[in-house]
């Protein structure tokens, strides 16, 4: 893979700052310890370490739990929901993952709202699970139970109250 253009740089050789364990920021061709980030950051950017590499990345003041972050979420999860939620795909890729996994991405999805790829997915999963052993095999698996979705939901009653013409019109604001 190509280094990122927008990598952070070594202040003493110019090479560019990766993640390495233990030790956040260090310069990929001197060494050079970044812990101290010499003066990286200016105004309206932020680092952030995406795939090993310490970027400068554009600090766009989104705040998280925006009602446009959360859209874009949603949005993203729909994306995702086509993928897990293929009943031709789900079969490729649901078997070859262990329980945990397909746990972790129906649980995922559940979450945000794409309930019908969960189980669609972990049916597709539970196929290549072994009956005795594993989580979701066999007929008598209730991927509905599992996900916590099999709750009746108890319907309210709504308090019985004599409606007025005159109550109405105050309601109404007329
Ligand atoms: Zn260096
Ligand atoms: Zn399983």
């Amino acid at each position: 893979m190509k280094i990122p253009s927008n990598v952070a740089r070594c202040v003493e050789c110019d090479g560019p700052i990766k993640s390495v364990q233990r030790e956040p920021y260090a310069c990929n061709d001197c060494g050079r310890d970044y812990r101290h980030a010499d003066g990286l950051i200016d105004h309206g950017t932020v680092l952030e370490i995406v795939g090993g590499w310490l970027l400068i990345v554009k600090d766009d003041g989104i705040e998280r739990d925006s009602e446009e972050e959360i859209a874009d979420l949603y949005g993203a999860f729909d994306l995702l929901a086509k993928v897990f939620g293929d009943g031709l795909a789900a079969s490729h890729i649901g078997p070859s993952l262990t329980c945990g996994e397909a746990n972790a991405i129906a649980e995922a999805l559940v979450v945000g709202n794409q309930k019908d790829a969960a189980i669609t997915f972990l049916e597709a999963h539970g196929k290549g699970d072994d009956i005795d052993e594993d989580e979701h095999g066999g007929d008598d698996f209730d991927g509905f139970e599992h996900l916590g979705l099999a709750v009746k939901a108890e319907p309210e009653r709504l308090p019985l109250e004599v409606v007025t013409v005159d109550g109405l019109v105050e309601l109404l604001g007329l």
